[in-house]
């Protein structure tokens, strides 16, 4: 697997620990092939822990699998201008460039490697891909999830949860492009230049591109969409593998949403102290009694924690589990930006998934809400360039496609879920279970609704007050304390929405 990440384009967020400097390419570097990076990487972390470093060396050197499609090239020779031209071939890209495509607009996609297997581990909740008819985009399903709070508190969580079978999603997708008519072209983009009614989109192997409408669909490495305010996310980071075990404790039929036990770390009271302040938890997929997929994840910090030390974290996890891990399939180290800033609203360029801001702000998830916002953005863009209604170009067009994708509902939902981020951020780990205890005592509708992101704001304060009625009499100080600063952020950002 493709283990290179793509983040914002620095990496400094990271605490270093121990002295180490924060191993900045192997985490980001796009350009570095995997095993090169992979290989360095174990090298550096042997000198560091021999535990870990055992862990590591389990990590199989390279993962790429490409899907067998003969992929339809756009031909720059014939110098087309095409309606749409979707930069990025991730969930998001493909979406939009699937159902523009449908209704007969001519689209191009631009991706450096069209036909790779997307890297991620995508997990979601069943009910959220039902509702999009990809029932059969997810190869494994648990009944109910489970929520370890501390050593002796769990909730089970009723909503059935799926991983995301990627090879068959993009499949699909891709399939429905090619017979639509997209065309592929396999570069980067490197720039874009616009005219009144027309842009011109440069790769970097030369071809120039042109397209009444560019949609920027490149995830968190947000290479065309502008940003004009101070980008200060908080950054979920998570190291996960993919991995054969002689046994693990979990149940089959329950996916650990989050393990925030700490007993594994009383033999190091650096390490505990480090978890006290910023914890991680576990999540966990186990497929069978041998196979599991395992996640230690620091759910947001800012900055953010650095890979090494999650690492640290989830071999002494793994080792008081009893989990011996026999072989790895594929590892992730994954880095999600959290909120911050949305773009400029609005610009030329259109945006979709990672690069728009679309990422949930307290936790992390985008790929359900991305799909489902899909249609959004590709109906927009055939309404608007469709000849037999009023015709729009350019600037007027990107602007009305904003507007759709971002309308002032949707900005405040985000306000107030960077809000929730805000007091994540604050909590230690007791004040973090104080808070998924009360969260997930909430009444389903509650917290369902605000992990997939279908709460709108009057229903939003009543989750607000409802869960400082559920809270414990210390955390109900704790979100006074700590959320007063935040809460009248979001106010005053709420206030100043005008577009
Ligand atoms: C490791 C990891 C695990 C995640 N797990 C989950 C999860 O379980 N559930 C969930 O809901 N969300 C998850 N997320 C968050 C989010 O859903 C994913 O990041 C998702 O892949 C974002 O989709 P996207 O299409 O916006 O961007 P991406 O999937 O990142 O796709 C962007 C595409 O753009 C291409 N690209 C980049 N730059 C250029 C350029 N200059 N020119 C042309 N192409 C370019 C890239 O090659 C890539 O193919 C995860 C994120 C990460 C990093």
């Amino acid at each position: 697997m493709d283990t290179l990440l793509r983040t914002y384009n620095r990496l400094e967020f990271l605490h270093p620990i121990h002295g180490l400097p924060f191993l900045k390419h192997h985490i980001q570097t796009h350009d570095l092939p995997y095993q090169k990076a992979n290989k360095r990487f174990t090298r550096k972390l042997s000198k560091q822990t021999s535990i870990q470093a055992t862990l590591l060396e389990l990590v199989p050197e390279t993962k790429k699998e490409n899907l067998e499609f003969d992929l339809p090239l756009y031909d720059p020779s014939k110098g087309l201008v095409v309606d749409l031209a979707v930069v990025g071939g991730g969930p998001a890209g493909l979406a939009v460039a699937q159902q523009v495509s449908e209704a007969g607009l001519s689209v191009c996609s631009i991706d450096p490697s069209p036909k790779l297997i997307w890297p991620n581990n995508y997990g979601v909740w069943v009910d959220e891909f039902e509702a999009m008819d990809l029932l059969d985009c997810l190869d494994a399903t648990w009944s109910s999830a489970i929520v370890y709070i501390n050593e002796t508190d769990t909730k089970l969580l009723g909503r059935p949860y799926g991983r995301v079978n990627r090879k068959q999603l993009k499949s699909k997708m891709m399939q429905k492009c090619i017979s639509n008519g997209v065309k592929f072209h396999p570069a980067k983009v490197v720039k874009v230049i616009h005219e009144d009614t027309k842009s011109y989109i440069i790769c970097n192997d030369g071809v120039t591109i042109q397209a009444t409408v560019v949609l920027d669909a490149t995830g968190f490495s947000r290479c065309l969409v502008q940003y004009d305010k101070p980008y200060n996310p908080g950054y979920q980071v998570a190291y996960g593998i993919l991995a054969e075990v002689e046994e693990h404790p979990f149940d089959l039929d329950k996916m650990v949403f989050m393990d925030w036990r700490d007993s594994h770390l009383a033999g190091s009271t650096e390490l505990k102290a480090r978890n006290a302040k910023i914890p991680t938890f576990l999540y966990a997929m186990p497929f069978s009694a041998n196979r599991i997929f395992m996640e230690e994840t620091s759910l947001v910090a800012r900055p953010g924690l650095s890979m090494e030390d999650i690492q640290e974290r989830m071999v002494a996890r793994l080792k008081h589990l009893g989990i011996r891990v026999r072989s790895i399939e594929e590892d992730e180290k994954c880095v999600i930006p959290m909120g911050g800033p949305l773009p400029v609203l609005p610009q030329r360029v259109v945006g979709i998934g990672g690069t728009a801001g679309m990422v949930h702000p307290s936790t992390g998830y985008m790929v359900a809400r991305t799909l489902a916002a899909a249609p959004i953005v590709a109906n927009a863009i055939v309404k608007y360039l469709d000849s037999s209604s009023d015709q729009i170009f350019g600037d007027t067009l990107s602007e009305a496609v904003w507007r759709e994708l971002w309308p002032m509902d949707r900005r405040r939902q985000r306000e107030f879920f960077c809000f929730g981020m805000d007091i994540l951020l604050k909590l230690d780990l007791e004040g973090t279970r104080r808070f998924f205890n009360a969260f997930f005592d909430l009444e389903p509708r509650y917290w369902h609704g605000f992990l997939s992101s279908r709460l709108f704001l009057p229903e939003l304060i009543f989750f607000g007050l409802s869960l400082f009625k559920h809270a414990s009499n210390s955390s109900r100080l704790e979100i006074m304390t700590k959320g007063t600063l935040p809460l009248v952020r979001m106010i005053n950002n709420l206030v100043r929405e005008k577009y």
